[in-house]
């Protein structure tokens, strides 16, 4: 199957409105209003014209996950009134460039990252990425690491910290990973009671994590579709 040009498929609004509308029957059935679930649309690998046409189509918030892939579209794209949201691993020598486009970080799991994006001097929300699995190269901080890094983050005078990311783990029941992850934050407000927010749900699972209280989905392929091969 080939790639279609974002600004050239007439599926894309049909995938857009698909998804709006799943979104909303699912805060519907959770008791939740929809307006209270930011959609962001991860937007990684494809081109920028394709983020041009979802601009146009009423989306504001996008997903990157490889700054070498986001800094040229945020570039070219720096005129449209976006929010850049970094979602992937971020090594901490990358942490200036990507605050550069980007206005949230949903991937902070060790403190010398939080010391790279202090040092960068400029305002940034975060999110501290929960790791669910037993692998380190997920990425994400594991539960007993958790409010170690949250006291980092409060330290840190150009961070604020606004809530908890994870990703389900493949294979294993969304709903109970994401309530794992909404457990965790109740901890985590305890030192943090300000970071209410939950950036959990991805094209597969975004339901179960609006039943656990997702506030934040990330969005790839059910709305882009497939993805163009790494460059
Ligand atoms: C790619 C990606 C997404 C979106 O994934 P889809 O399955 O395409 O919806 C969400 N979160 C992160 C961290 C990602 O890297």
């Amino acid at each position: 199957m080939t790639v279609p040009d974002g600004a050239h498929d007439p599926r894309l609004a049909e995938r857009l409105e698909v998804v709006r509308s799943a979104v909303s029957d699912a805060a519907r059935a959770a008791g939740r209003a929809a307006g209270e679930i930011t959609t962001i649309v991860v937007t990684k690998f494809h081109p920028a014209s394709m983020v041009r046409e979802l601009h146009r189509l009423g989306v504001r918030d996008m997903g990157e996950s490889r700054h070498q892939d986001a800094a040229p579209k945020a570039a070219e794209l720096a005129e449209l009134a976006l929010r850049w949201h970094f979602v992937g691993q971020l090594q901490s020598k990358k942490a200036r460039a990507v605050l550069s486009y980007a206005s949230t970080v949903h991937s902070v799991d060790r403190g010398s990252l939080v010391d790279a994006l202090q040092a960068a001097g400029v305002e940034v929300e975060v999110f501290i990425q929960l790791n669910l699995t037993d692998d380190p190269a997920r990425g994400g901080v594991g539960e007993a690491g958790l409010l170690s890094v949250t006291e980092r983050v409060l330290a840190a005078p150009t961070l604020r910290l606004v809530g908890l990311m994870a990703v389900a783990p493949q294979g294993d029941d969304a709903r109970r990973a994401f309530a794992r992850v909404r457990e965790a934050a109740e901890r985590m407000r305890t030192l943090a009671p300000d970071a209410t927010r939950l950036s959990m749900g991805m094209s597969d699972d975004f339901v179960a994590a609006i039943a656990e209280g997702a506030t934040h989905l990330r969005i790839g392929s059910a709305i882009t579709g497939k993805r163009p091969a790494r460059a």
